[in-house]
């Protein structure tokens, strides 16, 4: 592991860039409504009209720069983590919304008569445009929020995402366009030059550069190994470059069996240590839905791409007194990588791991964490959700008392959890009751959307 002041400087430089980014976030989204406010009131022109179009365009500039926040630029989402950058992406687009639906309503609010835009029978197109971007942009947000449940898979859903995020964007433009004189002056038609060009770089990055960066590091797959029940383990080994370096505890995207400019990739935990040294690594699947049921099926030899590594759930940005694990099912993967590089580092760190799963035969690598904490400062306790005759360990959830009768001495820990989503609520609340300070848990969520 780092030393402590290594791990400082990182956890320093992070702080500066994340600082960074958000001022030049806030730059780019708020610069159109700056500079129309700042710009003197045009003649005969009332203050509510021009500041309706001021976060009409304040609107369409967040929503241009989502498309940098999807984009997975690695430098610009490493000091935030990618579920604090999804979990922005999804906060910011309610924002956006209420920016664009203010400009019509204060718009209407000034000249009722201007209702009359909304008929699109009559209404002249460059409404129409507008209209039919709102229309869209909502489109967006209620199937990203009913994904689920209205039966939309993951991968036409992303489809349909970045299909409506596009036209929503275009409809926009072409609504500015057809009124024209808010971007005629010099410095305006720079801006809304500039904001489009930007917004199909980020696009013409993640649908052209990144699929050809990836074809030309392909990796080979060197052995499936089944760990458990529904649960296999991938060995990935580089062809012809040398491979990734990533941080324990961090994930990548993976496509296999497709072309790396097709919609579907999965994002997989390493699990392996991230002292292998040799560019490969493993990632330990479980079984569920469409793809991952295919998994097993994957022969030796087959090709992958990767995009990564990706994350901040890894202990070498956390310098702490000491780490508490809490792992649920398939959530063991991350954390089986950050104690496996603990153990190639011969770290002495007091270590804690939790973990909790169905069954005894749900426990993946059990047999191999029991032989870990013989050179590691780790005590383990495993949970079952339905033990076997006889278990004298834990038995049921994840609970509050479960926490506080196994996690002793650990107040200055920094606290690592990846599991289900109601183990992660359940520990959630019950660390927030036990005052562990927020900025000492850390979480990975494996259902992003
Ligand atoms: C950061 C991260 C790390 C992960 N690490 C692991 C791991 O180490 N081992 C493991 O078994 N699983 C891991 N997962 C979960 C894994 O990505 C999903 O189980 C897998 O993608 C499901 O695909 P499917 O087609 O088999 O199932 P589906 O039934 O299609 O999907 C099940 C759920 O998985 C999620 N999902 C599906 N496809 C994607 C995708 N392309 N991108 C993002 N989310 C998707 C959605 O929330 C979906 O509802 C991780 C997820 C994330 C976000």
């Amino acid at each position: 592991m780092p030393s402590s002041r290594e791990q400082s400087l990182t956890r320093r430089r992070y702080g500066e860039r994340a600082v960074l980014g958000i001022g030049l976030y806030l730059l780019l989204a708020l610069a159109p409504l700056i500079l129309m406010l700042l710009a003197p009131l045009p003649p005969g022109r009332s203050f509510l009209r021009e500041l309706s179009v001021a976060l009409g365009f304040a609107g369409a500039s967040v929503l241009g720069l989502q498309l940098a926040i999807s984009a997975r630029l690695r430098r610009l989402k490493a000091p935030y983590g990618i579920d604090a950058v999804y979990h922005f992406h999804r906060r910011i687009s309610y924002l956006a919304l209420a920016l664009v639906l203010a400009h019509p309503t204060l718009l209407f609010i000034e000249s009722p008569a201007t209702l009359a835009l909304l008929n699109v029978v009559t209404a002249p197109w460059r409404a129409r445009l507008a209209v039919g971007s709102v229309l869209l942009l909502l489109a967006l947000i209620g199937s990203s929020l009913r994904r689920k449940r209205i039966g939309l898979s993951y991968e036409a859903w992303r489809g349909l995402h970045d299909l409506l995020a596009v036209a929503v964007l275009v409809l926009a433009v072409g609504h500015m366009e057809g009124i024209g004189h808010y971007i005629n002056a010099p410095w305006k038609r720079v801006l809304w030059i500039a904001y489009p060009v930007m917004w199909l770089g980020f696009l013409g990055y993640v649908r052209l550069a990144k699929p050809v960066l990836k074809l030309r590091r392909p990796y080979r797959i060197t052995q499936v190994r089944r760990e458990a029940p529904r649960v296999w383990t991938l060995g990935f080994h580089p062809e012809g470059h040398p491979g990734i370096k990533f941080l324990p505890g961090q994930f990548a995207w993976v496509t296999l069996r497709r072309s790396p400019f097709s919609f579907e990739e999965h994002p997989f935990s390493f699990s392996s240590s991230a002292e292998a040294g040799d560019g490969g690594f493993e990632m330990t699947v479980k079984e569920l839905g469409d793809f991952t049921s295919t998994i097993g099926t994957v022969k030796p030899g087959e090709t992958a791409y990767l995009d990564g590594p990706y994350g901040a759930f890894t202990t070498d940005r956390y310098p702490a007194g000491g780490y508490v694990f809490i792992a649920g099912g398939i959530g063991i993967t991350p954390i089986m990588s950050l104690i496996r590089t603990a153990a190639d580092r011969k770290d002495d760190s007091r270590m804690r791991l939790l973990y909790a799963a169905s069954t005894v035969e749900n426990l993946v690598f059990s047999d191999e964490i029991d032989t870990l904490t013989g050179g590691l400062s780790l005590r383990v306790t495993y949970i079952l959700e339905r033990p076997p005759e006889g278990w004298k360990g834990e038995r049921g959830f994840m609970t509050r008392e479960l926490l506080e009768r196994n996690v002793e001495e650990m107040h200055d820990a920094d606290f690592f959890i990846c599991g289900p989503p109601p183990m992660m609520t359940a520990v959630e609340k019950a660390l927030s009751e036990l005052r562990v300070r927020p900025d000492r848990i850390h979480y990975e969520r494996f259902d992003l959307v």
